[in-house]
Formats: C-alpha cells, structure tokens, sequence
C-alpha cells in the first residue's frame, strides 16, 4: 500500500495509490486520506446521497473538516437537514464557504435569476470560486462523485491529482465505486436520516432554482439545470491548469 505519511502531497504518485486503492473499502481510502495529506477535508452538499460519506468519516475522524457551499439558494430543507446530520453524526468542524458576493449583490451586479440566464456563471460566483478559495488552505479533499451518477464521472478515479490556482492537491473519492443502490443500502442499515426532499422524488439536490423532482423512472440527476445541457456545477470537473477567475460586466451573458 502506498503511504503517503513520509511523502509531501506534490512527490505522491496519485495513480499508483488510485491503483492500490481501487478495491479498498471507503473506511480504508478515507483512513489512507487522512494518513498521506496533510491537510485534509471532505466536501458535501448535504444532498440526497450526502449521509453515506459524512457516516463514513464520522466512524474515522469526525474532526475532519467539512466543507459546505452556502450559496444563499439553498432549499430550507437542505440546511435542517445539515444541521440534523451534524449533529447526529458529531461532525466537529462544518464550514460554510460563501461567495464573495451575497445573492442581493449578485442580482445588483450581474442582474437577478443569473442562473437562469447564464448557469455557469451563478456556478463559477457562488460555488467554483469559494471552493477553490477555501482550498487554499488544504492539500486534498474528498467527495462523495461516484462513478455511476453521470457519463462524465465514469471515470473517477479514486485517487486524482488537481492543479487549484497554480497549487497541486489530490482529489479523492472513496465512493467512486459504489452503486446508487449500495448508496440507499448503507443509508438503511444504518438508519441514518434521509433528506426532506427525497421521498418527493428529488433524487439530487442542489440549489433551489436549478433543481426539480424527477419522475419515476428518470435518471436521477435529470432534475438538475433540466432543460438546459448543464450538467455539472463546475467543481468536480477538472479545468485545464489554473481555473481563469470569472471577470463579469453587468449584465453580462457569458
Ligand atoms: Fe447558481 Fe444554480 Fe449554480 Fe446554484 S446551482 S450556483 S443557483 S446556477
């Protein structure tokens, strides 16, 4: 097994230890995680799927910081259900990450409804930035991406090497492998609480104004950006290099 305790994150060799932990068990990758980087957090939206991984950490290192968007769009729901895992599950460092614009100043520079109008744009204020800002004091983190969400996420590898603002950081995903239906398996055999808006047919959840139920039967992101070819908010896709910081003019229709 590769250790990265004696090895700084930038001389770690991200495929190998991908390699090496392909059949691992999410408790082992997360426990390697914590091991080889020095430091480390957990990003989750709180979202339908969110218990599996903060479950996960909590039976490992519950001080592991956890990283979550406030992008002031949030469903009500999402933030009582943030708070209901926190605290059941005794995570002990929760942070808010919020864009250097509120939504008023957002909707006072660039226009109201900019998600409407330019997603990508809303995405990269209220969520790529912030996340590539609080990464500045981390060497890696995990998320809960699994393989079978998307086409584009079917080749997560578990353990990734990012470049963020000019800094390498390894990405990791312990639930790469995992199916949705483990994911519904694990939440019952531990009866962790599901999010409000599940059992309303919202198969995942993201902000209030880019998120809808599905039907039965639908793919269960179709509910995100529907009716639009979005389908990533931007921050587990990898940018080439250095993300470009968004420069914006009023009104702007990038
Ligand atoms: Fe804006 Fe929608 Fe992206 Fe949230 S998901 S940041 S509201 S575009």
């Amino acid at each position: 097994m590769v250790s990265g305790t004696d090895l700084a994150v930038g001389e770690l060799d991200a495929e190998a230890a991908s390699a090496q932990l392909e059949d691992a068990g999410a408790v082992e990758i997360l426990r390697w995680a914590i091991a080889s980087v020095p430091r480390f957090a957990v990003t989750s939206s709180f979202g339908a799927d969110s218990a599996v991984l903060l479950h996960l950490l909590s039976t490992v290192d519950p001080g592991v910081p956890v990283l979550f968007l406030e992008t002031g769009f949030h469903f009500p729901e999402t933030l009582r259900y943030r708070r209901e895992l926190v605290e059941l599950l005794g995570l002990r460092n929760l942070r808010d990450l919020k864009p250097v614009l509120t939504v008023a100043q957002q909707a006072g520079e660039h226009g109201g409804g900019l998600y409407l109008r330019d997603a990508d744009a809303c995405c990269e204020i209220r969520k790529v930035e912030p996340l590539n800002r609080a990464l500045r004091e981390f060497d890696g983190w995990a998320s809960g991406v699994r393989r079978d969400q998307t086409d584009e996420r079917a080749d997560t590898p578990i353990v990734k090497r990012v470049t963020r603002e000019g800094r390498e950081l390894l990405k990791v995903s312990p639930l790469a492998r995992w199916t949705a239906q483990e994911v519904e398996d694990y939440i019952d055999r531990h009866g962790l609480p599901r999010h409000p808006l599940a059992e309303a047919g919202y198969s995942s959840i993201g902000c209030a104004p880019c998120t809808r139920a599905v039907a039965p039967g639908e793919d269960p992101r179709a509910g995100r950006w529907a009716g639009s070819a979005k389908t990533e908010c931007g921050i587990h896709i990898e940018l080439p290099g250095d993300a470009v910081p968004l420069e914006l003019s009023e009104g702007s229709e990038r």
